[in-house]
């Protein structure tokens, strides 16, 4: 089901108590959140369990992982399952950022193994994708970015497509402070949910959910998502400031 979302990325960052500080100052704010507008926080391991537990009584928002192993269990030493996170109530996870892309080498068909276990698990997942400086300035983003998803996605039937939520995150625009223009943003959706289209139909394409992230701030939050096929962002930098993370929840849609 389409919606808008204001995902925060918090990546390797703060302390548990700093953690909590956080949370607390931004579910202190009043938004006007429901089943079709949302906010989804993507927070280190160590805090998910206390974070699923501060936010279980507020409507609208829930907690992500920001990563998971492809595999049920077992010894794979230092790695978390998706079972782990569906037992403490996490209920989605970020996979693909392009972050992991690039440290930890993660390629189109692994994160279709992960796309895989995450959805028998009944957990949502939020897919990145994206292209880097170079594929931009030649002009072939579309190609690239359609490429990530067929070979991550297309394999899923339109039933399980329609609950994975896609974030386009060109690299370029990654805590650079460089953001895609809304034009650029919105042309790149529209190539994205037409990509959807060809493989699914309309009607499933339009049922997707499309974010955007790349130095989302509180000033142009509003102008990106009010584009059609931009259904609100995957924020990093900015979402550990509560009061800016508020601004950009009440520019959704
Ligand atoms: C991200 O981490 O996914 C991200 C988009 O970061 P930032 O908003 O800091 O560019």
């Amino acid at each position: 089901m389409r919606q808008q979302i204001a995902a925060a990325n918090w990546k390797m960052n703060l302390t548990l108590t700093q953690g909590e500080q956080l949370l607390d100052a931004i579910l202190k704010n009043e938004y006007s959140l429901n089943e079709h507008r949302k906010v989804v926080l993507a927070i280190p391991f160590p805090y998910l369990l206390p974070a699923v537990n501060k936010v279980k009584n507020t409507q609208g928002v829930f907690v992500a992982a920001q990563n998971c192993y492809n595999k049920k269990s077992g010894a794979f030493t230092g790695e978390t399952s998706v079972e782990m996170l569906q037992s403490i109530g996490v209920e989605y996870v970020v996979l693909g950022h392009s972050e992991r892309r690039e440290y930890f080498n993660e390629s189109n068909s692994f994160l279709a193994e992960k796309v895989n276990i995450v959805l028998e698990n009944n957990l949502i997942p939020i897919f990145c994708c994206g292209e880097s400086l170079t594929i931009r300035e030649e002009g072939t983003q579309n190609e690239f970015v359609a490429n990530q998803l067929k070979e991550s996605l297309f394999h899923l039937s339109a039933d399980q497509i329609k609950k994975v939520v896609i974030a386009y995150e060109p690299i370029w625009a990654i805590g650079t402070g460089k953001t895609a223009s809304s034009q650029q943003a919105q042309d790149i959706h529209l190539h994205i949910r037409n990509t959807f289209a060809a493989a699914y139909g309309n009607e499933v394409a339009q049922d997707i959910t499309i974010l955007y992230g790349g130095s989302v701030k509180g000033n142009n939050a509003a102008e990106i998502f009010a584009m059609p096929d931009v259904d609100g962002g995957l924020v990093g930098g900015a979402s550990l400031n509560a009061d800016e993370f508020a601004i950009i929840i009440n520019a959704l849609k």
